[in-house]
């Protein structure tokens, strides 16, 4: 349960006064636009903060004010000059003076009623804007405020500005957040004392009060005191959750699993390659670690086309020599049956069981699946995310295989966490996107890392350019002759909106005018198909059937046609680097050369032309990893928000990563001393945890 203390600031937004259904909207998009909730919560605007700041504390007498300058002057209001008739290029004026000199306020396309009502002739007003000079008078554009008087507290001296989003106004979001702020009740400290008082730092509720009340640009800076205090407070509720995960993965006991290396030499076998130096390497870091009594938790980071499943096969067939089971999760249906088809002669040859299991196995098939799982007469099981689903019991899970597992959450690692009951089953993940070191951090924490630092021998460099769609025509061209002489091209259609529907119409309208031209040669395959018509048609391409292959981005992962040569991609310009990257690795990966042509539609933006150079100039993909960085200043390396990494709100990385480092320490240090955080300390942080919405974490303790 939250704690009582939180449930002021996990009230929707239109619990505030003005706060509307179109308001609420809005502003759900501007601060929580992936929740699934409808209502954005109010400690989302809490942590939405000031970007720049206005400051209107200068209050000269006209005498003293320049052009140019942003004054707050207090003015006797002497005569209203409007346009006259039909001459609305001309400004309805205004003039008024103080006892050192007169200043003309100026508006365009003005309603007069309305002017004179707010500046009537004869009375004190206190105007707030920029003064400018025009032909030697000075005059006041359309002030940004006007007030009595007796109004002068309502005008805001410094007025922090808000990033805002289409509609929304800022003075919705301070007039918002001021109830906000009156809502925030003091905290506990769930920092430790020592290190708040070296940092100069305030309390966590203070420091959120003075973030939205700057006082210079300096209180803007991300390196502002209040602003690093609450930067940490995220960072340590972020690392704090994956120790916690963690060390639950630790405590079950692991058993030590030793292959004879029977099956193992069987595969190797019959591979028509032999390993490369690196996946040797691995396979031996992965074996050491199976060996030991304790539970393997293990990151296999290779960039594309590296041969991870490989690896993945042979460290599975250790297991089964071992007399256990292993799965292999893959993140969607497509790719599951891909790993069962690259598996299963492999696995039979060397006679291992193995099946396949996603949501499409129903019936009957599915019974006799999980019957034979349950009674051990499966070796290993391939899969989806239905794997560790409820009723899913295997015999004896030794190992557990996750593929491209950034598309994994918290939950699903909770799943595997209980579907591997008391045995203790080593995990490896594995993932195609080299996740630079810091943000390795956010996400898994201090997870064993293997590498596969070399590709296969004989790989061709996948040769790329960036071409503006009116050559289309020639690009089609180059296609046919392409394909008359044997090749196979993908042809990536992108994300539209978010919009699986209209990502489906788009790749939909580019196959019908594919086949026009080259007839049954081009396939279609797309997120919104049926399951059957996409195995149909990822079979035919990879027979050879189907020459041209026109997808959405559901190719982007693990795809292997080593046949295909050709990429392109349309709207290059609106897709990630890292996701440009891992679709550029659906090809070269035979030892034919091959190409990719990002299509890209002009104008481009200076990032987007730094993103289509940057895959020009490299294939190595930790290299295109740290540039993604730079470009997107952290947070989204691995492309799009449903990759499961973490988003932060208010720390950003490479900036923060010194904090990062801190927390990680703190993190470690806290759970050695309170497991279960119980003690004093250990109360607020679980408060830190559900400010920070981590609180999934907290379920482990429970579990405890
Ligand atoms: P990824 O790391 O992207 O998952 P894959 O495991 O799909 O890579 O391997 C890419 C391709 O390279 C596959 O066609 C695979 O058969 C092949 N491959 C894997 N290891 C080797 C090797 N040592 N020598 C030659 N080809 C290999
Ligand atoms: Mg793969």
């Amino acid at each position: 349960m939250r704690p009582h203390i939180l449930t002021p600031l996990f009230a929707g937004l239109r619990d505030l006064d003005g706060i509307g259904p179109r308001l609420q909207k809005l502003l759900k998009r501007l601060l929580a636009p992936h929740s699934q909730d409808e209502d954005a919560k109010i400690v989302h605007l809490l942590f939405h903060f000031p970007s720049s700041l206005i400051d209107r504390r200068a209050r000269p007498k006209i005498a003293q004010a320049a052009p140019g300058e942003l004054v707050t002057i207090e003015v006797t209001v002497a005569e209203h000059r409007a346009p006259p008739r039909g001459q609305r290029r001309i400004p309805y004026r205004v003039s008024c003076n103080d006892d050192t000199g007169s200043l003309e306020l100026v508006f365009f396309h003005a309603r007069p009623d309305y002017l004179e009502k707010l500046l009537p002739v004869g009375e004190k007003r206190i105007v707030s804007g920029r003064l400018e000079d025009y032909g030697g008078r000075l005059q006041m554009p359309h002030p940004d405020h006007v007030v009595k008087l007796s109004e002068l507290d309502e005008l805001p001296l410094l007025e922090p500005v808000f990033p805002l989003t289409a509609g929304l106004s800022g003075k919705v979001v301070r007039k918002a957040l001021t109830q906000a702020l009156e809502r925030l009740p003091d905290m506990p400290e769930w920092q430790d004392a020592a290190w708040v008082a070296k940092q100069s730092w305030t309390g966590f509720s203070q420091a959120i009060r003075k973030v939205h009340a700057p006082q210079s640009e300096a209180d803007l800076l991300a390196s502002n005191p209040a602003r690093q205090r609450i930067a940490y407070d995220e960072l340590l509720a972020n690392q704090l959750a994956l120790a916690l995960v963690r060390a639950r993965l630790r405590k079950t006991p692991g058993r030590a699993t030793i292959g004879s290396g029977k099956l193992r030499d069987k595969i190797l076998s019959e591979l028509p390659f032999t390993l490369t130096a690196s996946q040797k390497f691995v396979l031996d870091e992965i074996g050491a670690d199976m060996a030991e009594p304790a539970r393997m938790l293990r990151l296999l980071q290779g960039d594309v086309g590296s041969g991870k499943t490989v690896v993945a096969l042979l460290a599975m067939a250790s297991a089964v020599e071992a007399g256990r089971q292993a799965a292999l999760m893959a993140p969607t249906e497509l790719l599951a049956r891909q790993h069962l088809n690259t598996l299963n002669s492999l696995a039979q040859a060397a006679g291992m069981r193995i099946a396949l299991l996603t949501g499409r196995e129903k019936g009957k098939d599915r019974e006799r699946i999980l019957s034979a799982l349950e009674s051990g007469e499966l070796d290993v099981l391939v899969g989806t995310h239905a794997l560790f689903q409820e009723g899913v019991d295997f015999s004896d899970l030794g190992l557990a295989v996750i593929d491209e597992q950034h598309r994994f959450g918290v939950h699903q690692r909770l799943a595997l966490q209980a579907k591997s009951g008391a045995g203790g089953t080593d995990v490896l993940v594995m993932t195609a996107t080299p996740i630079p070191r810091t943000l390795l951090l956010t996400h898994y924490g201090d997870m064993e890392v293997s590498k596969l630092l070399e590709k296969p021998a004989g790989r061709q460099p996948v040769a790329t350019r960036a071409m503006p769609v009116d050559r289309l025509a020639e690009i089609m061209d180059r296609l046919g002759a392409a394909i008359e002489g044997g090749a196979q091209a993908y042809w990536v259609c992108p994300l539209v909106e978010e919009s699986d529907m209209l990502d489906a119409t788009a790749a939909e309208d580019r196959h019908a005018t594919l086949q026009k031209r080259f007839g049954e040669k081009v396939g279609l395959v797309h997120g919104q198909m049926p399951g059957p018509d996409k195995d149909a048609v990822m079979q035919a391409f990879a027979n050879g059937d189907v020459s041209i292959l026109v997808a959405t981005t559901v190719i982007e992962v693990g795809v292997d046609v080593p046949n295909a040569t050709i990429m392109v991609i349309e709207h290059a310009e609106r897709f990630g680097l890292a996701q440009l990257h891992q679709l550029r690795g659906r090809v070269g990966r035979g030892s034919d050369k091959s190409s990719c042509i990002l299509l890209y539609k002009p104008p481009l933006t200076d990032t987007a032309h730094a993103r289509l150079n940057a895959l020009r100039e490299t294939e190595d993909g930790f290299l295109i990893a740290e540039e993604d960085l730079k470009l997107r200043g952290g947070g989204e390396v691995l492309g799009t928000r449903q990759s499961g990494m973490p988003e932060f709100r208010i720390a950003a990385l490479p900036r923060d990563t010194e904090l990062l480092a801190a927390a990680r320490d703190d993190a470690k240090l806290i759970l050695r001393s309170d497991p279960e955080l119980s003690a004093e300390r250990g109360e607020a942080l679980r408060t830190l945890l559900y400010l920070f919405e981590r609180d999934e974490a907290i379920r482990l303790l429970k579990a405890g």
